[in-house]
């Protein structure tokens, strides 16, 4: 069954607007000029949250809103197009959060019939909404509130559609962990900036979704043939192969080698037990492929375990982020540990990096002294103990003792706890570094300080320093960074509208060109055949981003990083003696983006990028 609403192709052409304050629900058509200029995906967010979410709002109050959007390719033929995006004000940071996952909840999202979801106020007792196509449901949640993700799962699979898609909240997002998760029903985690928490913060344990419909193509013929050459590009790109046999697994130990893998809290000493994470032991775990809808490269692995305490675990594999956050970023390289800890981390609804950061911040200031056993409970926090590792996991989704301030993230666990801890919590914006340090690959590092939701690898990845593409640059050189940063900023907001996943656009499978075409044949919206409008669009978006935060207050001040990453060298090799230059770096980057000497976007740029009513906002119209 075809179902786009009235002459849309693409997209489905409805946007649903959830009112859980009132139990209520409407159904907007999509705007014809939100789609021209924001395309979909991350744009729409931004382009809501900016509209409806005044400054000022507390991000777990009833009036932050949580947006949910797919893009025109979503539910398609397309080749990884199909992931889909939370965007909202984030309660770890008090900033704009994007937070972005796959699995198959963005194309049952479009079945249903819809390009976004809106969930706005708050449900005075817990519910979840089940969406059957235009039938939509407030259905009470008290049976499964407090259950972990997998348990609450299969109950409302029970209550609602065998073959419905979910996204939920464990037991850390109910109890407003800053770190929570928001998470699907095939244990995909949109998990940066406390989206979790926003979910709970409205009673709202979960969204069931069941569509019938399938978006219509505009040229249904250039489609298929692109879709063709886009399956024949995968198979020839050498990306492709790796990715489709360990997944993001096959990098943690060469990024240790390359000095990326940031160990012990970022201190970046030696970490005797890195070779345990080499693509042959990590390999050995694996006993199942799978993907997202509509994804050849099935990066996802099923590790299972055999020895030790957690022999019988059968569980998605830690991608190369929790093998850093559980593993690297503690010292602990017992993989059982850090595959088990993922599960909790799943079940309860974490963010994986977050909490990793979090733990080795407490077991830092228990070597420092800073903290001691009648702050943690009687736990002696020491790096490389994975029991720690797991109690630490428990205690925090939990808000059990020290977990219940270490799930405020670290740049709150610092203010609370005081006595000089702030210095060795690793973060930007109230958001948790992940797995790549900023003074081994300088436009990374930029892109973490000045990313609008703090520290992300995903809203611009430094393909240029890391893979070489599409030109190789010097790492550790400042000159030139402040481009490319912009460039992959900008081509990742792009490719989100999509909504295109981030593994095979930083290795260059997709393009921004491929895209192009792809949205053109899809929409028949005259503009998006030019691949310079599109990058038009992430440019516009991400400026958008900046404008939401500066808003609420950001600046260059807040454009920084943590203490150790400016004024401790690195002490090993090979990157050895490098620090993180900022005050140069964001220099040339407010000159390549064409902000001013604040880190706020000019008037003549916002007017550029069609953004004048933001400008307005700022006041400086
Ligand atoms: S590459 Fe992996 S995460 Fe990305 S869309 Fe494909 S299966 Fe999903």
């Amino acid at each position: 069954m075809n179902g786009n609403s009235g002459s849309w192709f693409g997209y489905m052409g409805q946007v649903l607007r959830i009112d859980l304050t009132h139990y209520r629900y409407s159904v907007e058509p999509l705007n014809k000029d939100l789609a021209e200029k924001f395309v979909g995906g991350r744009g729409f967010g931004i382009k809501y949250l900016f509209d409806e979410v005044p400054k000022g709002v507390n991000p777990l109050s009833p009036n932050n809103k949580l947006v949910f959007t797919t893009g025109p390719l979503n539910g398609t033929k397309v080749q990884s197009a199909s992931r889909w995006i939370a965007q909202f004000k984030s309660p770890l940071t008090n900033a704009y959060c994007r937070s972005v996952a796959g699995g198959f909840f963005g194309a049952e999202v479009k079945f249903a019939g819809y390009d976004a979801i809106i969930v706005e106020g708050c449900s005075e007792k817990p519910v979840y909404v089940w969406i059957n196509d235009e039938k939509v449901e407030f259905r009470d949640a008290a049976c499964v509130w407090g259950m972990a993700t997998l348990a609450a799962k299969e109950f409302l699979l029970d209550e609602t559609d065998k073959r419905a898609r979910m996204v939920m909240i464990g037991p850390a997002g109910e109890r407003l962990v800053k770190i929570s998760a928001l998470v699907t029903d095939d244990m995909r985690t949109a998990a940066r900036g406390g989206g979790g928490a926003v979910m709970g913060s409205k009673n709202l344990k979960a969204i069931v979704v069941k569509g019938s419909k399938k978006p219509v193509i505009y040229d249904e013929k250039a489609f298929d043939e692109l879709v063709k050459e886009q399956i024949e590009a995968y198979r020839q790109s050498p990306a492709f192969e790796h990715f489709r046999s360990l997944g993001t697994d096959g990098i943690v130990y060469l990024f240790y080698t390359l000095g990326n893998f940031p160990t012990y809290n970022f201190k970046q000493i030696p970490f005797e037990g890195a070779y345990r994470f080499t693509p042959e032991v990590l390999a050995s775990y694996i006993v199942k492929h799978n993907g997202c809808y509509s994804c050849m490269i099935r990066c996802w692995k099923t590790f299972k375990l055999t020895k030790g305490p957690y022999a019988g675990v059968v569980w998605d594999f830690p991608e190369y982020e929790t093998h850093w956050s559980y593993g690297g970023v503690l010292g602990n390289c017992n993989i059982e540990a850090i595959t088990y800890a993922n599960m909790l981390s799943d079940l309860y609804g974490l963010d994986t990096i977050s909490t990793g950061v979090a733990i080795a911040f407490a077991t830092e200031l228990y070597e420092k002294g800073i903290i001691g056993k009648s702050e943690t409970d009687g736990l002696e926090l020491k790096w490389g103990d994975p029991e720690i590792l797991v109690e630490l996991v428990r205690r925090i989704a939990l808000r059990i003792g020290i977990g219940s301030i270490l799930g405020e993230g670290v740049k709150r666990a610092a203010e609370i706890i005081g006595r000089g801890a702030e210095k060795y919590a690793i973060h930007v914006k109230g958001l948790e570094l992940p797995a790549y340090d900023p003074r081994s690959l300088k436009a990374q590092g930029l892109n973490f300080a000045t990313s609008p939701i703090g520290a992300s690898h995903c809203i611009g990845w430094s393909k240029f320093e890391i893979l070489g593409l599409p030109r190789k640059v010097d790492p550790f050189a400042t000159e030139g960074k402040g481009e490319i940063t912009k460039y992959v900023q900008d081509e990742t907001a792009a490719a989100e509208t999509a909504v295109f996943c981030t593994f095979p656009l930083t290795n260059e499978m997709i393009t921004i060109d491929v895209c192009s075409k792809f949205l053109y044949s899809a929409t028949g919206i005259d503009r998006f055949k030019d691949p310079r409008y599109l990058w038009l669009v992430g440019e516009r978006i991400f400026n958008l981003e900046k404008v939401f935060i500066a808003r609420e207050g950001f600046d260059i001040s807040q454009d920084t990083m943590p203490e150790r990453i400016l004024k401790e060298p690195v002490p090993r090799e090979p990157s050895k003696g490098q620090v993180f230059e900022l005050d140069m770096l964001l220099k040339d980057y407010y000159k390549a983006r064409g902000w001013n000497e604040r880190g706020i976007p000019t008037k003549e740029k916002l007017e550029e990028l069609g953004l004048a009513e933001a400008a307005k906002e700022l006041g400086i119209a």
